[in-house]
C-alpha cells in the first residue's frame, strides 16, 4: 500500500511519551498480549477518536412501565461511565440484533447513544458574553439611555455591566439568570453589536475552593514508621508497610507525598477501584488542592482525557490518585508510587487483555523512572510478604492502631451446633441478633457482611431437585427479588421466574441460600425500627449511589449496613461497634490455591471496620467449622503462623511465590473442537516443558457466554528466563494453531493469574 501524506495533526505536541511506549511494550511482552491490547487499555477512548456508536446508561432512570425482556438484557449490561459498543452489547446479551432494544431504551430515557463521544478530543466549552469593544463611561451611559424604550434590553445591559464589574468573565447562563430574561433579548443586543457571545474553555472537573490544611501531626508510631521507610528507601526500591487496620497508614503516605512533590517529583497513589471513595479523595484534596488529580473508571472518557492532558502539559498536577489503569498515564517526573491495599486481587485485570497486575507492573514502571514504591496493607499478600522476608523488599511494621484503640474482639458462632439444636431461625444467629439489638439501643452502627448478592443463590424443585441454569453459561441462576428475575452472574442474562418445575411440572420451587437482598429483607423484619442500607453491585450502579450509601452511613443516618466485599474496602467509619460475618464457609470452600489467603484477608479487612475512633469493636463470625485453621488464625490475628502454613503448602505443591504460573485458556463454540485444540496444544507444550504442564482441564464454570473453556497450566521455576519460556510457548502455538480446523478457537494467556 502506498504511503499517505499527513494532512494535519490534532495537537502540536505528542500525547504519548517515550517512557510510556517503553512501558507498554514491557506489558505486552510480559503479559503475552498484543501491543494493540495495551494501547486500548491505556488510552482513554476520547484520545482514540473512535467513530463507532457508543451506548451509556442513564443512572437516574426510573422505569415508568416494565421493560421488555430484550430491553432488560441490554439495560443491565450498560454502565453510566463506560461506553459499550453495539457489538459488545449484542455479544454479552446474546442478541443477534440489539439495535431495536437500544433505540427504545434511548427513547424511554434509560440510555444515551454517543453522548460524550463526538467532541471527545476538544476541551469542554461554555458560552460567555462580553462587550464588542472597550467603551468609555460616557459612551456606556449614552448607550443605556439610547435603549430608553427597549426596557428589557436596558435591564439586561445594566445587569451585564454590574456582573462585569467584579468578574472579567460573565457566562451567558449567569447573565440570563441574573437579568431574569430570555435569550431573545440578548440576541437583540448582539444584533446591535453592543454585546457578543464567545466560547471559553472550562475544566470538566469542579475544582471549587478547597481549604488547604496542613497534614496531621504524626503520632509516635507513625513517626517511627515514617523514619524507617525513608531509611529503607536508601537501600531498597520497594518497601512494604505492614500496618494493622486503622493504624493511620494514609497519614504516612501523605507525608511521603509531600516530601516527593517538594523535590519536584510526581506521585502515583494507587488504590483498588472500589476503595477510591470520596473519603480518601477529600482527605487528599484538603492537603494537596489542585496539585491532585483523580483517575478511575467512574470518570467518563473526556474527564480522563483532560487529566491525561493536564499531566502532560501543566506542571501543576503532581499527585495522581487512581485505580489500576492509572499506571498508563503520561508521567514526566515520577518519584514515588504508593500501592495501597497491595494484597487486593482486583489489581489484576481479568478481561479483556492486557491481563496485567497493577502492583507488579507499578514496580517495573517505578524502575524505569528510578522511583520508589511503597506497598501498604494490613494483610500482606503471600507473595509480597515472601519478598519482604527474603530481603528483596524493605519491611516496615506498624502494629498499633491510632490512639491505641484495640483491634476488634472476634467471637466465633458455631452455626452447625445451633442448627442441630434448631436455634437458627434466620441467617442471623441468636447471639448475633442479641448483639445487634444491644448496639442499636446504644445508637451504635452495625455492618453485616455476606459475600453473595441477589436474593437466593438457587431456585430448586423440592420434588426432583431441578434448578434453572443459564443457557449461555454452565452455572445456576441467582434470584433477584427487586427485578423479579433470575440473573446469570457470569454473562448478565436475565430470565423469567418459572411457576412450575420444568422437569417434573410440579409447582414446588423453593429458594435456597442467602444473598444480600434476602438478608436485607430478614433484617428489616427482625429490626423494623432500624434504618437499613445495602451496598452491593446491584445498589451501586448509578454514578453517585455508592457515595450516597457511604455518606449516609458516615453521618449515622443508617444504622445497619449490609454488603458484599464492597464494605471491606478502605472505609473509615466512626461508630461501628458490631460486624457480623454471616457465612465464613462460603469463603473457605473455594476451589483455588489462594482461597485461604483471600478468606484470611477478607475476614480481617471486614473485621477492621469495627471499633474505630472510640472503643474496641466486636466481630461475630458465623461458621459451621469453628475449628478450621484459618478461622483460628484470623481469631488470634496470627498472620505469621498463617503465612507459615501457606508457604509450606505452596512450596510442596509448586505454587507462587516459589513457582510462576501461566494459565493458558482455550475457548470455542464447539465443545469437541475446543477439547481437541486444548489437548493438541498441551501435548505440544509437554514436549518442551514436561511435567511442568498440567491439563487440559475443565474450570469450575466450563462454559461462559456460549463458549466452552479448557485450561492448561504451566508452572515454571522462578529463575527461568521469561524470554525463553515465552518463545517456546509461542513456537508451539504457531505449530498447533496453523491447523485451519482451529480457526474459530480463541486462545489467550493469563500470566501470574490470581
Ligand atoms: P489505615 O489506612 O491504616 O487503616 P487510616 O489512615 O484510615 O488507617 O487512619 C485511621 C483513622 O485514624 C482515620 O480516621 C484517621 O483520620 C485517623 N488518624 C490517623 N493518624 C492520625 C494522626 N496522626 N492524627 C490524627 N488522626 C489520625
Ligand atoms: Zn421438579
Ligand atoms: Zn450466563
Amino acid at each position: 500500500t502506498p504511503v499517505k501524506d499527513i494532512v494535519s495533526t490534532l495537537e502540536d505536541y505528542p500525547i504519548v511519551t517515550p517512557f510510556q511506549l517503553k512501558f507498554w511494550e514491557w506489558v505486552s511482552f510480559y503479559y503475552m498480549c498484543s501491543l494493540g491490547d495495551v494501547y486500548r487499555a491505556a488510552l482513554p477512548s476520547a484520545l482514540k477518536l473512535e467513530s463507532e456508536t457508543h451506548v451509556f446508561l442513564n443512572p437516574d432512570f426510573e422505569a415508568a412501565e416494565p421493560l421488555t425482556l430484550n430491553e432488560q438484557k441490554v439495560f443491565y449490561l450498560l454502565s453510566p461511565e463506560k461506553a459499550s459498543t453495539i457489538a459488545e452489547i449484542e455479544k454479552r446479551a446474546g442478541l443477534t440484533n440489539a439495535i431495536p432494544a437500544i433505540k427504545s431504551l434511548a427513547d424511554k430515557g434509560a440510555a444515551y447513544i454517543n453522548e460524550n463521544i463526538q467532541d471527545a478530543y476538544s476541551a469542554k466549552t461554555l458560552s460567555a458574553v462580553r462587550l464588542t469593544r472597550a467603551y468609555t463611561d460616557d459612551e456606556l451611559n449614552d448607550m443605556l439611555s439610547g435603549l430608553g424604550r427597549a426596557k428589557k434590553q436596558q435591564h439586561l445591559l445594566t445587569a451585564f455591566l454590574h456582573l462585569n464589574e467584579n468578574n472579567p468573565i460573565v457566562t451567558k447562563k449567569q447573565l440570563l439568570e441574573d437579568a431574569d430574561t430570555s435569550p431573545a433579548v440578548l440576541s437583540e443586543l448582539v444584533k446591535k453589536k453592543t454585546l457578543e457571545v464567545y466560547d471559553i474553555e472550562i475544566s470538566r472537573f469542579d475544582y471549587g475552593e478547597t481549604n488547604i490544611e496542613s497534614a496531621c501531626e504524626l503520632n509516635t508510631y507513625q513517626q517511627q514508621a515514617y523514619g524507617e521507610i525513608i531509611k529503607s528507601f536508601e537501600e531498597q526500591d520497594t518497601t512494604l508497610l505492614y500496618g494493622v487496620t486503622s493504624s493511620g497508614k494514609t497519614e504516612i503516605y501523605i507525608r511521603l507525598i509531600s516530601d516527593a512533590i517538594s523535590k519536584g517529583k510526581q506521585v502515583l497513589y494507587l488504590l483498588p477501584e472500589i476503595a477510591l471513595t470520596t473519603q480518601i479523595t477529600n482527605r487528599l484534596k484538603t492537603v494537596f488542592g489542585n496539585k491532585l488529580a483523580v483517575y478511575h473508571s467512574r470518570f467518563n472518557d473526556n474527564e480522563r482525557a483532560e487529566t491525561w492532558n493536564r499531566l502532560l502539559k501543566d506542571g501543576e498536577t503532581q499527585v495522581i490518585l487512581g485505580a489500576r489503569s492509572a499506571i498508563f498515564l503520561p508521567f514526566t517526573s515520577l518519584g514515588l508510587i504508593i500501592v495501597d491495599e497491595e494484597h487486593e486481587g482486583s489489581y489484576k485485570q481479568q478481561d479483556p487483555a492486557p491481563r496485567y497486575h497493577a502492583r507488579n507492573a507499578a514496580i517495573v514502571l517505578a524502575n524505569m523512572y528510578k522511583a520508589k514504591v511503597l506497598l501498604g496493607t494490613a494483610t500482606p499478600s503471600i507473595e509480597t510478604y515472601h519478598n519482604a522476608l527474603s530481603g528483596r523488599y524493605g519491611l516496615v511494621r506498624l502494629t498499633k492502631r491510632h490512639e491505641d484503640i484495640e483491634l476488634p474482639q472476634i467471637a466465633v458462632v458455631n452455626t452447625k451446633e445451633l442448627r442441630r439444636k434448631k436455634q437458627m431461625k434466620s441467617v442471623l444467629s441468636p447471639p448475633l441478633i442479641e448483639k445487634v439489638k444491644e448496639a442499636l439501643e446504644k445508637k451504635e452502627q452495625i455492618i453485616l457482611f455476606q459475600n453473595r448478592r441477589g436474593f437466593a443463590s438457587l431456585l430448586e424443585c423440592k420434588n426432583c431437585s431441578w434448578t434453572p441454569r443459564c443457557s449461555h453459561c454452565d452455572v445456576c441462576l441467582t434470584y433477584h427479588k427487586g427485578q423479579r428475575m433470575l440473573v446469570c452472574h457470569y454473562c448478565g442474562s436475565t430470565y423469567r421466574v418459572p411457576d412450575v418445575c420444568e422437569e417434573c411440572k410440579t409447582p414446588t420451587l423453593e429458594f435456597l441460600g442467602y444473598g444480600t437482598e434476602r438478608i436485607e429483607e430478614e433484617v428489616n423484619t427482625l429490626f423494623p425500627e432500624a434504618a437499613v442500607a445495602r451496598m452491593d453491585l446491584d445498589t451501586t450502579r448509578g454514578k453517585k449511589s455508592y457515595e450516597h450509601i457511604i455518606s449516609r452511613f458516615e453521618d449515622n443516618r443508617t444504622n445497619i449496613l449490609i454488603g458484599t466485599q464492597m464494605v471491606s474496602k478502605g472505609l473509615d467509619f466512626g461508630y461501628v461497634s458490631v460486624v457480623g460475618i454471616l457465612n465464613a464457609d462460603n469463603l473457605l470452600n473455594y476451589p483455588d490455591f489462594r482461597a485461604y489467603e483471600k478468606a484470611f484477608q477478607l475476614i480481617t479487612q471486614v473485621s477492621g471496620r469495627a471499633g474505630r475512633k472510640n472503643k474496641q469493636g466486636l466481630v461475630m463470625l458465623q461458621t459451621a467449622h469453628p475449628s478450621h485453621p484459618v478461622i483460628n488464625f484470623v481469631k488470634h490475628n496470627d498472620y505469621e503462623s498463617f503465612y507459615q502454613t501457606q508457604t509450606e503448602e505452596r512450596k510442596l505443591f509448586r505454587y507462587p511465590p516459589f513457582f510462576r504460573l501461566i494459565s493458558i485458556v482455550v475457548r470455542g463454540r464447539d465443545e469437541k473442537l475446543t477439547e481437541n485444540a486444548a489437548s493438541q496444544f498441551t501435548h505440544a507444550l509437554r514436549q518442551s516443558f514436561g511435567g511442568r504442564i498440567l491439563g487440559p482441564g475443565k474450570p469450575p464454570v466450563s462454559r461462559i457466554q456460549s463458549l466452552y473453556i479448557r485450561n492448561i497450566l504451566l508452572k515454571i521455576e522462578n529463575n527461568a528466563s521469561i524470554q525463553k519460556v515465552r518463545e517456546t510457548i509461542l513456537f508451539h502455538q504457531s505449530t498447533v494453531f496453523t491447523n485451519t480446523d482451529f480457526k474459530a478457537i480463541l486462545l489467550h494467556y493469563d500470566v501470574d493469574p490470581v
